[in-house]
């Protein structure tokens, strides 16, 4: 019996542990003339608490496109008095998302939709946990002085990243995880490393495809930059089974660009541009 006891008195304080972890409460500390910090193993990086609503269509058999405004909480992005790159760029993914449902066939779920922070990893694996069709992340740049710098350009990440991106990959879901439908978790590690890189190859050429189709559509639309199609290091285009393109929409710097980014007719035109680059994407793909 008083087994039972002690089993029953533990498991209310791991559930009472447990419950302060997800509420997120904070114990008080009391102060005994030095600080002490009280530390939670927390889930691991990379889980994401609450996931976005996905708007459109309730059937989840149609392509799902996650957009990303960059920036947001205390992170402003790029600043060029007035306008704050987190701002426009939250302007610039509801332009879109309302484009896109306007048009209908496709689903939208936004990373964020008010002014919050957001760490880079918890980006992409919003989308990777909605089991997103296509991530979209959008930002404005600065160019400083360079007032005349302008134009928008399209990121992939670069090949050595991304080859870089699937070994970790790999390595972190040997022990359990999932790539691209398939349970890696009983394959042994060369499987599982073939695996992530073949996935992660099929996103990079869906992305650069899906960045041909923004220069494409933009091509009346838009104002791009001299060198519009780019490769980096990105972490937020690390998800090894969503394609993923990082949209820079312009320069806030510049005047011509920050009255288009920041103005609702002006987004209007970006969000036309995209939503037909995505239409089309997904055209490709299931015949939307
Ligand atoms: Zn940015």
């Amino acid at each position: 019996v008083y087994r039972v006891q002690i089993a029953l008195l533990i498991l209310a304080a791991m559930l009472g542990v447990a419950a302060l972890v997800l509420l997120k409460i904070k114990v008080p500390v009391p102060h005994f003339g030095r600080d002490y910090v009280i530390r939670f193993e927390l889930p691991e990086a990379g889980q994401v608490a609450d996931l976005p609503a996905v708007a459109g269509p309730q059937d989840p058999s149609r392509p799902l496109v996650v957009l990303d405004a960059g920036h947001g909480g205390h992170d402003p992005g790029a600043v060029a008095d007035p306008f704050r790159e987190k701002d426009i760029t939250l302007g610039l993914a509801q332009a879109l998302r309302a484009a896109l449902l306007e048009q209908g066939g496709i689903r939208v779920a936004l990373t964020r939709e008010d002014d919050r922070f957001l760490v880079v990893e918890e980006r992409a694996e919003i989308a990777r946990q909605l089991g997103a069709d296509l991530f979209v992340s959008i930002h404005a740049d600065s160019a400083g002085e360079r007032e005349s710098v302008n134009g928008a350009s399209i990121y992939l990440l670069s090949d050595k990243a991304s080859s870089e991106a699937a070994a970790r990959f790999a390595a972190r879901e040997n022990n359990a995880g999932r790539v691209n439908g398939s349970d890696v978790s009983r394959q042994n590690e060369a499987v599982t490393d073939i695996l992530v890189d073949l996935s992660q190859r099929r996103s990079q050429a869906d992305a650069a495809e899906f960045a041909g189709l923004v220069q494409r559509e933009g091509t009346d639309l838009l104002e791009f930059h001299p060198q519009p199609l780019r490769s980096a290091a990105l972490r937020v285009l690390r998800a090894p089974d969503v394609p993923s393109v990082l949209f820079e929409a312009g320069f806030i710097t510049n005047s011509a660009d920050a009255e288009r980014l920041a103005s609702a007719a002006g987004q209007r035109r970006y969000a036309q541009a995209l939503a037909s680059a995505i239409r089309v994407y997904f055209a490709r793909r299931s015949g939307v």
